[in-house]
């Protein structure tokens, strides 16, 4: 197994000698003028990069974890024989590029990789059909007319449909949010929900009717009030050169402890904090520790209970928030198993009422023909995801729909999952506004910050944490003590 705490050194410093900033329950320094720690609760990417970003400026800190390793929910094992698992991020998009920067800082450069090109074939199930997913797209935007009418991802009349959006005048810019399945149907008519709610709600692993546009998919937006159009604003707007997503060879927990490996500052491991104050922490236990300023990282159902005593009101809209569950069932076996050649990178399945009376499985990830390194030769590792399924069903599930569609024979070599019910981050209609008014709640040396406000994504949670960190340090210039 990795060692998931960030090296030796760090678990050290976390697990025992803390270095003499700690406060007496009365609140009183124990060393004299130095100034007071900026305290950092949670220990996830985006606590480890408000952390980082607090080193770079010479600013002191205190990173409380509840758990016994950094990284949070980006985990890594390494098992006996020979795979590499990810719990839940496998990769991150390079279009935002707060975190590929941030791996640079910590020295990842040799350990970057990218999905595999000569792999990179992908299907959409639709019914019983498993269909080739259409060529030339950007996201869930076609690129061609032509590839998309061939495609059969949707009906003639719904493919039809969809690339009318052309002609759709776009909405006036009131600055008013909608739902993701009200801007589908407005511009791409009912039927494209089908195709886009899986490529585009995927990823909050969200209700389509309740997913903020504004939160999760400004960019189309943007697109639609510049162009007047989302396909015509996609057509014009050149595609990046170069790969879109970015990994690291040793998996994403190698980025996590890379981060960690390089703190200076205290971290303290299996240290959970129970409460926020205006001026430090109060750890479980009772000890209180002071800080000038304090960043609170933790998903927002962890951190309303923190925030309750000192700051009712923040707390109520934090604990306000809500959450949707996933499951990610992994699957290992021998490509001798398989009928065909499992060199593709997965699926993504139709959101039609047909397909969904079939299977409540959403996507496969054939995670040994996306990235190198993730099985031994001659091997096939697979992850499928579920919503929010009991884990033994989901598996069952899962088996059956590999053999259904790929043919495999046998059972798997061995199974694992990835429980994330009721632990992601739901961004209904009005999240922005709703974490603005979260802002306004705190004083400004208490921040909250991470993937259940300002975007799920590994890059979005890196720039939280640095922008918080920075915001802290701004706010704790003036003595509040
Ligand atoms: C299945 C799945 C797949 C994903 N795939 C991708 C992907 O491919 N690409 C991508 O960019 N993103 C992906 N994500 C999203 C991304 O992994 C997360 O949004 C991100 O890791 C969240 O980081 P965080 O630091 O904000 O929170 P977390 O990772 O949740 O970290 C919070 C930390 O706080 C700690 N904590 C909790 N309570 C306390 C307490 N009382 N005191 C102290 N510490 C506490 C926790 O132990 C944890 O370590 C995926 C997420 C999931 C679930």
């Amino acid at each position: 197994m990795t060692d998931r705490s960030g090296g030796t050194e760090a678990k050290r410093r976390g697990c025992n000698g803390s270095s003499g900033i700690h406060m007496s329950a009365g609140g009183e320094r124990a060393g004299g003028a130095a100034p007071l720690p900026v305290l950092i609760v949670g220990g996830g990417v985006t606590g480890l990069s408000a952390a980082w970003e607090l080193q770079q400026r010479g600013i002191s800190y205190v990173l409380f974890e509840a758990g016994d390793f950094f990284g949070g929910k980006v985990q890594t094992e390494h098992t006996d024989d020979g795979f590499l698992v990810e719990k839940a991020a496998d990769a991150f998009i390079l279009g935002k590029p707060w975190a590929a920067e941030l791996a640079r800082e910590v020295g990842l450069e040799s350990e970057f990789i990218h999905p595999r090109e000569e792999t990179k074939k992908l299907y959409f199930l639709r019914g019983d059909e498993l269909l080739d997913f259409p060529p030339n797209m950007k996201m869930f935007v076609p690129l061609d007319d032509e590839s998309f009418l061939r495609s059969g991802v949707l009906s003639p009349e719904g493919l039809r449909r969809f690339l009318a959006e052309q002609d759709v005048p776009p909405r006036p810019d009131t600055g008013e949010d909608e739902s993701l399945a009200a801007f589908v149907i407005r511009r791409f008519g009912e039927e494209a929900l089908d195709f886009i709610v899986p490529l585009a709600a995927g990823i909050y692993v969200a209700n389509p009717y309740e997913l903020s546009m504004k939160a999760a998919f400004p960019q189309f937006l943007a697109l639609e009030q510049k162009y007047g159009s989302v396909i015509r604003g996609s057509r014009a707007t050149p595609r990046a050169e170069g790969p879109i997503f970015m990994s690291f060879g040793g998996g994403m927990g190698t980025f996590a402890a890379a981060v960690a490996a390089k703190l200076t500052g205290e971290l303290r491991l299996n240290t959970p904090v129970l409460r926020v104050h205006p001026g430090g922490v109060t750890l479980a236990g009772g000890e209180q520790v002071r800080g000038s300023g304090v960043i609170v990282t933790v998903p927002a159902w962890y951190a309303a209970p923190m925030l309750r005593l000192d700051f009712p009101q923040a707390s109520a809209e934090v604990g306000a928030l809500r959450a949707n569950g996933s499951v990610a069932i992994v699957l290992a076996y021998r490509a001798e198993q398989f009928p065909r050649d499992m060199a593709l990178h997965g699926l993504q399945v139709s959101a039609d009422a047909e397909t969904q009376a079939r299977t409540r499985m959403k996507a496969i990830t054939v995670h040994s023909a996306k990235l190198r390194g993730r099985a031994p030769d001659g091997h096939v590792l697979l992850r499928v995801f579920f919503g929010d399924i009991e884990p033994g069903q989901a598996r069952a599930e899962a088996v059956r729909e590999i053999e259904r569609l790929f043919g495999v024979q046998g059972e798997p070599l061995w199974h694992s999952y990835a429980d994330w019910r009721g632990k992601n981050p739901a961004y209904q209609v009005g999240h922005l506004d709703h974490v603005a008014r979260i802002r306004t709640a705190l004083p400004p040396q208490v921040r909250v910050a991470g993937a259940s406000y300002t975007g799920v994504g590994l890059p979005d949670c890196v720039n939280a944490g640095r922008t918080a960190a920075r915001e802290v340090v701004g706010a704790s210039l003036t003595p509040t003590a």
